[in-house]
């Protein structure tokens, strides 16, 4: 099917994508790789108003090691966890979940942010990002903030006698 018309923006610098969102509201919907988006607005599940490609904006592709903490940007491609030195000499595990991921078509253009916000439950990283204790850092008009992924995870009910 062919998606509903979207007015297409690409913000260049992080301030000036969180103003279009604020803009916009609910009819934004932000496009990193474009699975799974692409394919909801070609079935007409989701059809924003506005679609902000957020691939230019500079800065969000590093994986870099700073104050004692691994920083992995939120456009950071399946692929480049794949391929980080740092990572396979810092976080062996991340690495070896990527390579279990889907194909390489998919590899080179899904994002780890976008995963994670998608936060689909067969999703790889919502499972694996917990297990490393991994902190969302998530900035809006009202600042920057973390959440804490280990905390979204379900624990099991107890089992009673
Ligand atoms: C054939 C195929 C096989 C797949 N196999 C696997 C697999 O084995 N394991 C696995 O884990 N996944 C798999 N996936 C799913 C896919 O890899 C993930 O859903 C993907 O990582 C999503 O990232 P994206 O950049 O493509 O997201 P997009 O489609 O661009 O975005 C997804 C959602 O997140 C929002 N979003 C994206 N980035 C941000 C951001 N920085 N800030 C706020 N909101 C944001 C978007 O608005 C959208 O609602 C597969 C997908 C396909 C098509």
């Amino acid at each position: 099917m062919i998606p509903a018309t979207s007015e297409y923006l690409a913000p260049q610098a992080l301030p000036e994508a969180i103003a279009l969102l604020e803009e916009h509201g609910a009819d934004a919907k932000i496009l990193a790789g474009g699975h799974p988006l692409i394919p909801l607005m070609k079935l007409r599940l989701a059809a924003p108003v506005y679609l902000k490609d957020i691939n230019y904006i500079a800065g969000l592709k590093a994986i870099r090691e700073a104050d004692g903490l691994l920083r992995i940007g939120a456009l950071v491609r399946d692929a480049d966890l794949e391929e980080s030195e740092l990572l396979r000499k810092r976080c062996a595990g991340l690495v070896e979940a990527s390579r279990t991921l889907a194909d390489p078509l998919v590899l080179n253009l899904a994002t780890v942010g976008g995963n994670l916000v998608h936060a689909d439950p067969a999703n790889d990283h919502p499972a694996v990002m917990p297990a490393l204790n991994a902190v969302l850092v998530a900035t809006g008009p009202a600042g920057t903030r973390t959440i804490p992924l280990f905390l979204l995870l379900r624990l099991p009910e107890p089992i009673r006698a």
